[in-house]
């Protein structure tokens, strides 16, 4: 079987390397397909149209979509990256990016952090994501480690994990359909939903067209891999593989180690022809 990579960051979003250094990185792992899925931007991708690299270079984006009230994340693959409504989209997941980071910026200022907006300016027109200001909070000296931004005021629950209003699910997959491309949930075992309504959710978004599933690293989640397989065959929902790698200081996500992929499985790339 083909060993691909269809889900990791870069620079453009909040990965530790540039968009080419992945791409070489995925060329050294001898991928057969690889996508660069940076958080609602593909700059990073259009960056490495430039290059000749040696390997099938699929369009890509890990979308933040919401369902139901729930924040989800959906991977889209192989569509135009030059259709209009794809792009006013990406300029609409980037401006509420934007607003987020000032709405958390006046909060953490009001705890007595500084610099925050002037770093978020600086960043410019992009999409600004939480490790992002993690960073910036650990090398400007005011919190010790990125662990502890995000244990005491970015995580789950934290003054800096700021609500957001993100794009309607249905309408991100008719998005990436109208654009030519496939929508995946990405990572299923991460929204903390039980069985019951992570099925539900899962046979919704096939009814809303979503086309395949992530499947969860196996090493880690022996049950929950067993169960999104399950899913996926009941839903007929193809199944794509990702190691969502953002930087070496988390080993257990390197660039090209994905879950395996059993025979009866559909993967979402056997309808891709690059
Ligand atoms: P955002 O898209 O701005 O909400 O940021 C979400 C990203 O933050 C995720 O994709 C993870 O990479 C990262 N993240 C979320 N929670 C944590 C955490 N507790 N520790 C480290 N990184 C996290
Ligand atoms: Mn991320
Ligand atoms: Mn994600
Ligand atoms: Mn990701």
């Amino acid at each position: 079987m083909t060993d691909v990579d269809f889900h990791c960051h870069s620079t453009a979003s909040d990965g530790e390397h540039s968009p080419l250094e992945l791409a070489n990185r995925a060329v050294e792992a001898e991928l057969g397909y690889w996508a660069l899925t940076d958080h609602d931007t593909i700059e990073g991708y259009l960056s490495l149209l430039l290059h000749d690299l040696p390997l099938s270079l699929i369009s890509g984006v890990e979308l933040s979509v919401e369902h139901q009230g729930v924040p989800l994340h959906m991977v889209a693959l192989n569509f135009d990256a030059q259709n209009l409504a794809f792009n006013d989209m990406l300029v609409g997941q980037m401006n509420n990016r934007l607003e987020r980071a000032q709405v958390i910026a006046d909060k953490l200022a009001k705890l007595g952090f500084v610099g925050v907006h002037e770093f978020v300016a600086d960043l410019g027109q992009r999409p600004v994501s939480r490790p992002e200001l993690a960073n910036f909070l650990v090398s400007s000296g005011q919190v010790a480690s990125t662990k502890k931004a995000f244990d005491k005021f970015l995580g789950r629950g934290k003054v800096g994990d700021v609500k957001q209003v993100w794009l309607e699910m249905s309408k991100a997959i008719d998005c990436v359909k109208a654009a030519g491309g496939v929508s995946i949930l990405a990572h299923p075992e991460t929204y903390k939903l039980n069985r019951a309504k992570l099925k539900t959710l899962v046979a919704e978004f096939k009814q809303m067209g979503g086309d395949g599933i992530e499947l969860p690293h196996e090493a880690a989640t022996g049950q929950t891999y067993k169960f999104v397989v399950k899913l996926a065959k009941e839903f007929e929902l193809k199944v794509s593989v990702g190691s969502d790698f953002h930087t070496d200081k988390q080993p257990w996500r390197k660039l090209g180690k994905t879950p395996t992929i059993a025979p009866d499985l559909i993967p979402i790339w056997s309808q891709f022809s690059v």
